[in-house]
This record gives structure tokens, sequence and C-alpha cells, in this order.
């Protein structure tokens, strides 16, 4: 597992910039293939510069004929996040939306580099799930046969034994 990047840390070191390389699952997102990457993170005092990209391949279920196809999920981002100094309270009606709060980190708190490509990655999924731009869908030409159904074959062998 990555270790999340200490801001304190990274502030007081020489170069004030590290970068980690991730080869390994994410358990939120499950995938065939570990998500590999690499991750830079500068720290510039009152925010972070990150870069970074990542990739793996994921196993999507098509929206038109419902077959699970893979899908190769790529993510190539920079970033600036702002660092504030105390966790302020917000009042709950000037509430930030989430994706937004992800652009802000407490000056003392930690980065996580696992989250934050996953994040990236869930960003890059097809809004729409196709095998292929052919795909014709679930086919519908063959009509329903109720033998072929095992609840239906099930109830007539239990009307043979009762007959
Ligand atoms: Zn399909």
């Amino acid at each position: 597992m990555l270790r999340s990047i200490e801001l304190r840390a990274l502030a007081a070191s020489p170069t004030r910039h590290v970068s980690v390389v991730i080869d390994e699952p994410i358990a939120a997102l499950p995938s065939l293939t570990p998500v590999q990457g690499e991750l830079a993170v500068a720290h510039r005092g009152d925010f972070l510069e990150v870069a970074g990209h990542a990739q793996t391949i994921v196993t999507l279920a098509c929206d038109r004929c419902l077959q699970q196809f893979n899908h190769r999920l790529a993510t190539n981002f920079e970033e600036v996040i702002w660092l504030e100094d105390a966790p302020v309270e917000v009042p709950l009606e000037l509430e930030v939306p989430p994706a937004h709060l992800d652009e802000l980190l407490p000056r003392d708190g930690r980065l996580d580099p696992v989250d934050l490509i996953y994040q990236h990655l869930c960003l890059e999924l097809p809004v729409r799930n196709l095998c292929s731009e052919q795909c014709q869908g679930v086919k519908t030409t063959q009509p329903q046969e109720p033998g072929l159904d095992r609840r239906w074959s099930a109830l007539a062998r239990l009307r043979e034994e009762l007959g």
C-alpha cells in the first residue's frame, strides 16, 4: 500500500517535491490489471501542484447488450490543491459540493496518492458503457420458448408428478 504524503514533512523537505509510483489494485475500483502510474507533488507554500498519470483495465457491462467487456481506463492530469490553515467551520447553507472539497486540503494534513488517482480514473469512466459502437443490443428476434426456462420445466415436472 502506498503511504499518504504528509504535507508538513513535504514542506520541510529540501526539494519540497515528491514523486510516487503506483502499481497496485485499488479496492474501490475492481480492475483486471493493477493500477499503474505515477504522481508528482510539488509544495508551493500555499498550494500543491499535482501532476500524474495512471492506467488500468476494467470490466464493464454494456448498456445495450449487457455483455461484459474490457475497457482501458487511463488518466493524465494536472491540478492545484489549495492549502488552508485551520479547518473552517462552513455554515450548512454555504457548504461546498464534495467535488470542490478535493481541491482544498488542511496545511498539516495528508495527501492520499491512491485516492487522488482513483478519483481521476473515475472521471474517465465512460458516460455510456458500449461494448462497441456497432453493438446491436440484446437480440430480441428469437421468440422466448417457455420450455427453455428452467422455472417452467420445474413446474412441468411438478405437474407430471402430481398428475
Ligand atoms: Zn454491447
